[in-house]
């Protein structure tokens, strides 16, 4: 390729997922990657023994399904997923466990008397899953195509982000759930922001589900790529772009960049006042991952919960507000809010017969260099007696090293951009087209636009579709399969 009309600088999902929606509205593209091998935040790799097969980002992908970009990428149709009957899983003391079945009925009857609550929560959700995926990954102003579910999702986010969610149950065990969800988000509970993010959570867990890509997230990206070079692409990798100016005379440039890293890129370049919000973004707190590989499978004391993909650990919803008011204030919780994927037990390649392989991370201050793995297998050994003696080796990531991993992941912000309320409708601005920047031709596509973090590829799809409109004047192409 001599010339390409466009440069997406970034190969995570959403620059991948620009690149794609590029290359098949026929324009030339070029992807420019720093790192030596595609992914971001989806790379697989045998990070502590040959044969043992790891998630060093993400694991489990309920919007890989739900996301509107990726069911029109058809994605089930390239990469194989495994659904697992219970979405996750929310052990208490007492081998007592919440399990977000698939199945939303059966969730219920688990929840006893709060069943009924339980469902009324969720099951308006789960029946226009469409339009409030719809809704929540498409632009924060403007007027949703279906405004009924819009208006449904938005109460429960109010009943769920403030004291109310107190009356809805009797027992302690979905409370504990939907904490166990909210807490995705790395913000205080209650707030307005992981309610947000719990009750689209919550919702998919009886939608379509948390899936797992078989043989590890790395399957999506892939995915992505082979249908870029299919659709004569390039992909450059081992080049960290330092300013725009070596991507001209491209005509429009994606970046699939941590926001305020734009400053860098054109400096000088940029009005004061896009400069001035670029520098009220905030990074948000972070996470401290670990990797284990086990010799036999986790010894839940209640072992239903080895039938689910996701495990949230922690204990009751207080016990988890007050791991997170930890968090939000700076200081390392003793017993943290940890989420564990397992995912050998679905995918048994990622391991030689006999081991298992588990995906943990808790929430740590911003640029914290502590490593949690004791924290981290207390709260395992906590609802899985035994759980230490099976632990064969494992691998801390501390905050500091999740940000040396990745540009975006700023002081170890796995979003790319704190998830609170404010940068919920204003990432990094207010504007219903926020992936356009000043810069003509210039887009923003990474999770630090909508709908921010997730491997769902929409940032990426809707920076596309301007560049597209406004550049090319062209429209969005079909981007299925046999497109
Ligand atoms: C530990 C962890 C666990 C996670 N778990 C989940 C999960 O289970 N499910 C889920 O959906 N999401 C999860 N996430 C979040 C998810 O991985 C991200 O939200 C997603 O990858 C964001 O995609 P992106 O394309 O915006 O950015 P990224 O995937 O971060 O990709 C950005 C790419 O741009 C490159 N880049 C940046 N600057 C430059 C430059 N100047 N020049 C060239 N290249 C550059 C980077 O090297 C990187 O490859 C997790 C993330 C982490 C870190």
């Amino acid at each position: 390729m001599n010339t390409p009309d466009a440069v997406v600088v970034g190969a995570g999902p959403n620059g991948l997922a620009a690149a794609v929606t590029l290359a098949r509205a026929g324009l030339a593209v070029r992807v420019v990657e720093a790192a030596d091998r595609i992914g971001g935040g989806t790379r697989t790799e045998e990070l502590i023994e040959p044969g043992h097969v790891h998630d060093v980002c993400s694991a489990v992908h309920p919007m890989a399904l739900a996301s509107p970009f990726f069911r029109s990428f058809e994605l089930p149709r390239r990469v194989r997923f495994a659904v697992p009957e219970i979405s996750y899983a929310h052990p208490l003391d007492g081998g007592r466990a919440g399990l977000a079945w698939h199945d939303g009925a059966a969730t219920a009857e688990g929840l006893g008397e709060d069943g009924g609550a339980y469902t009324r929560l969720f099951s308006p959700l789960v029946r226009e899953i469409d339009a409030v995926t719809g809704f929540v990954t498409g632009p924060v102003i403007g007027v949703p195509e279906d405004p009924a579910s819009a208006f449904v999702f938005g109460r429960r986010v109010l009943g769920q982000g403030s004291f109310l969610r107190r009356v809805r149950f009797a027992g302690a065990t979905a409370p504990a759930m939907l904490a166990g969800v909210m807490a995705h988000a790395i913000q205080p509970l209650p707030s307005l922001s992981a309610a947000a993010t719990g009750m689209v959570l919550g919702a998919m867990a009886h939608a379509g589900g948390w899936p797992i890509p078989l043989g590890g997230s790395h399957a999506i990206t892939d995915a992505l790529a082979e249908d870029l070079l299919a659709h004569g692409g390039e992909i450059v990798t081992g080049h960290p772009v330092e300013r725009l100016e070596e991507l001209r005379p491209a005509r429009a440039v994606l970046l699939d960049v941590a926001a305020p890293m734009l400053r860098a890129l054109a400096p000088g370049l940029l009005p004061a006042r896009y400069l001035r919000a670029l520098g009220r973004f905030r990074f948000g707190n972070a996470v401290c991952k670990v990797d284990f590989i086990l010799s036999g499978a986790v010894p839940w004391a209640n072992a239903d919960i080895g039938r689910a993909g996701t495990v949230h650990l922690g204990g009751t919803a207080a016990e988890i507000a007050d791991a997170e008011d930890d968090v939000a204030r700076g200081r390392h919780p003793r017993k943290p809010y940890v989420l564990v994927s397992q995912p050998s037990i679905f995918d048994p390649g990622r391991a030689p017969a006999g081991r298992q392989i588990l995906w943990a991370y808790c929430h740590v201050p911003a640029g914290s260099t502590k490593d949690m793995t004791g924290e981290v297998t207390a709260q395992l050994e906590r609802f899985a007696p035994g759980f230490r003696d099976l632990v064969v080796a494992s691998r801390a990531t501390t905050a500091a090293g999740v940000a040396g991993y990745n540009p975006n992941y700023v002081g170890g912000d796995i979003s790319a951009g704190a998830v609170d309320l404010r940068q919920l409708i204003a990432r990094p601005v207010l504007s219903a087209a926020p992936w356009r920047t000043p810069l003509p031709g210039v887009y923003l596509c990474s999770a630090s636009t909508p709908p921010g973090p997730g491997v769902h590829g929409m940032a990426g799809f809707h920076a596309a579709r301007l560049a597209l409109r406004d550049v090319f004047g062209l429209a969005v192409p079909p981007l299925g399969v046999g497109a």
